[in-house]
C-alpha cells in the first residue's frame, strides 16, 4: 500500500464522511501498448497525454480522486447511486472512457489508443475501522482486473468477481509455496535420458525441475514455472538446478562412474544479464565439471523476443565450451534467422513435428528431411522430442533423424533411476533395426 502514497489516506478520508446511498469502487487503468505511443509520438508527448487524461478523469463527476501510481498506470476512486448494479456500473465505466479515447485519435492516428481497466467495489465492511482493509482489498482487486481486462484483449473494464478472487488466492498460495521451496531448497531435478537412434544407447540427459511439497508430492512444472517466470524468481531456481546438476555429476566423476551430457534449460530473463553465461560457467567451473558435460537449452520463443541477447549468450556459452540445443523449434514461429546468424549445437524439435494430423504430418514429411540437411551442412544436430512409441522411431529414422527424447525410452525419473536405466539399457534400446543402419 505504501506506493499508492497520499492517495489511500484521502481515500479513507473520503469513504469515512461518506454516506450510505452512494456505491464506492476503486478504478485502476493503463493505457495499452504505451511503449509504442512513446514510439510514435515522442517521451514529451506521452507526458502530455498522461496529464490530459489525468486532467480527464479528475474532471469527471463520479470520480472523487485520482492518481497515477505508476508509469501510465493511475487509480481513482469512484462513486454511483448505490443502486446501480454490475453490468450498469461497466457500462458507466466503459462510457467514460470511450468518449476520451475518441476524442483524442484523431489527435494521434498512428496508435490504436485503449485503455485496460479493473473495477473493484470497496465493500462495506463494519465497524468502520475496517475501512483501510477493504480499500486495501479493493485496489489489489482493481489491479487483477485490470491484468485481466488485458489479457481478454476486448479492452472492455472488468469487474473484479468471486472467481477472480479464488484464482488470485491460488496464485498467492503458489507464489508462497515457491518462495519456501526456493528457501528451504525444496527443488530437485529428474533426468529424461536423449537417445541416438541409430545405437539405441542413451547418449545425455535433460535435467527437468520438480518442487518437493513439505508433505513430499513432487509437483511439476507447470504448477510453479510461470509464476517464478512472472516474479523472476526462476533466476535462482535455474542457478539452483544447475548448482544441483553439476554436484550430481561432480559426484558421480569422482566415484569413476558414468556421466553423460546433461543439458539444463535457461529462462529467457537469463538473456537480460550479460554475465549469465559466465555465471553458470562458474558454477561448473566449482563442481570441476568439464564444460561439454553440461549444456544448456535456450527456447525457440526466447528468439523471438531478444534475439541480440540471446545469440550473445548463447555465443558466449559456447565460447566457455557448453554446448547450446534450442528448444521447441516448431511451436512458435522462429524464421531463417536461427540458421542464418546463430551458431548453436543441437535443434530440438518440438513434438509436434509427430503430429497425427494428416495435413500436417505430410508437410513434417516434407520439412524434417530438409531441417537435417541444413543442420548437417551447418553441424548441427536434430533432435526430434515427444517420442512415444517405436512408430515414431522407425518414422525419424526414414527421415534421418537420429537424435529423440520422449516417453517411449523413459519419462523424466529421478537421477538414481535414471543412472540405473542407464547401465542396464547401455547397449541397446529397441527403436528399429540395428546394427545395419
Ligand atoms: P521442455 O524443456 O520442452 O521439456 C520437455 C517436457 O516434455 C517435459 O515436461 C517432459 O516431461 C515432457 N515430455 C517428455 N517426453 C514426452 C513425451 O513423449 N510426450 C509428452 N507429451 N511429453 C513429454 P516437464 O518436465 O513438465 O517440463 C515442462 C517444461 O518446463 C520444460 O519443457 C521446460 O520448458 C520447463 N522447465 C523444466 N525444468 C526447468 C528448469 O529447470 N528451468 C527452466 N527455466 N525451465 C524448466
Ligand atoms: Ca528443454
Ligand atoms: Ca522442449
Amino acid at each position: 500500500m505504501q506506493h499508492y502514497g497520499p492517495f489511500v489516506e484521502n481515500a479513507e478520508r473520503i469513504l469515512l464522511s461518506s454516506e450510505q446511498k452512494f456505491r464506492h469502487y476503486i478504478l485502476c487503468l493503463d493505457i495499452t501498448d504505451f511503449r509504442s505511443f512513446n514510439h510514435f509520438y515522442g517521451f514529451e508527448a506521452g507526458s502530455n497525454f498522461l496529464l490530459e487524461i489525468q486532467e480527464y478523469l479528475e474532471n469527471l463527476s463520479q470520480i472523487l480522486l485520482v492518481r497515477r501510481f505508476y508509469s501510465d498506470c493511475f487509480l481513482c476512486l469512484a462513486s454511483s447511486p448505490a443502486g446501480l448494479g454490475d453490468k450498469e456500473l461497466l457500462a458507466e465505466c466503459r462510457k467514460y472512457f470511450s468518449a476520451f479515447l475518441t476524442s483524442r485519435q484523431e489527435a494521434y492516428p498512428a496508435c490504436t489508443l485503449k485503455i485496460a481497466c479493473g473495477v473493484c467495489t470497496v465493500e462495506k465492511k463494519s465497524p468502520r475501522s475496517s475501512i483501510s482493509s477493504s480499500l486495501a482489498d479493493a485496489i489489489d482487486g482493481a489491479n487483477a482486473a485490470r491484468k485481466e481486462s488485458k489479457k481478454r484483449g476486448s479492452h472492455s473494464p472488468v469487474l473484479f468477481d468471486q472467481d477472480m478472487s479464488v484464482r488470485l488466492s491460488a496464485q498467492y498460495a503458489q507464489e508462497h509455496a515457491n518462495a519456501l521451496a526456493l528457501h528451504e531448497n525444496r527443488f530437485c531435478f529428474y533426468l529424461q535420458p536423449k537417445v541416438s537412434l541409430t545405437t539405441g544407447k542413451i547418449v545425455g540427459a535433460e535435467a527437468l525441475a520438480r518442487q518437493k511439497s513439505p508433505d513430499g508430492k513432487i509437483i511439476p512444472p507447470d504448477i510453479f514455472l510461470p509464476l517464478m517466470e512472472a516474479n523472476g524468481s526462476v533466476v535462482e531456481l535455474d542457478r539452483m538446478i544447475c548448482a544441483q546438476v553439476c554436484a550430481f555429476l561432480s559426484q558421480r566423476l569422482k566415484n569413476h562412474l558414468p556421466a553423460v551430457p546433461t543439458s539444463v534449460n535457461l529462462s529467457r530473463i537469463h538473456i537480460q544479464n550479460p554475465s549469465s553465461a559466465d555465471r553458470f560457467h562458474g558454477i561448473a567451473e566449482h563442481y570441476g565439471i568439464p564444460p561439454r558435460l553440461l549444456e544448456f537449452e535456450l527456447t525457440e520463443t526466447i528468439l523471438l523476443q531478444e534475439f541480440s541477447g540471446a545469440k550473445q549468450l548463447i555465443d558466449r556459452l559456447r565460447a566457455l565450451g557448453h554446448p547450446v540445443s534450442i528448444d521447441d523449434f516448431g511451436s512458435g514461429y522462429a524464421g531463417m534467422n536461427i540458421w542464418q546468424e546463430l551458431t548453436f549445437d543441437i535443434l530440438k524439435l518440438d513434438k509436434n513435428f509427430l503430429s497425427q494430423d494428416p495435413e500436417r504430418s505430410l508437410r513434417n514429411e516434407i520439412l524434417i528431411p530438409h531441417l537435417i540437411q541444413i543442420g548437417r551442412r551447418l553441424h548441427t544436430r536434430i533432435l526430434c522430442e515427444g517420442v512415444e512409441d517405436l512408430s515414431q522411431c522407425l518414422y525419424l529414422k526414414k527421415l534421418g533423424c537420429f537424435l529423440a527424447q520422449g516417453y517411449y525410452f523413459s519419462p523424466p525419473v529421478p537421477p538414481d533411476i535414471f543412472y540405473t536405466y542407464y547401465e542396464n539399457h547401455s547397449k541397446l534400446i529397441p527403436c528399429g533395426a540395428y546394427p545395419k543402419d
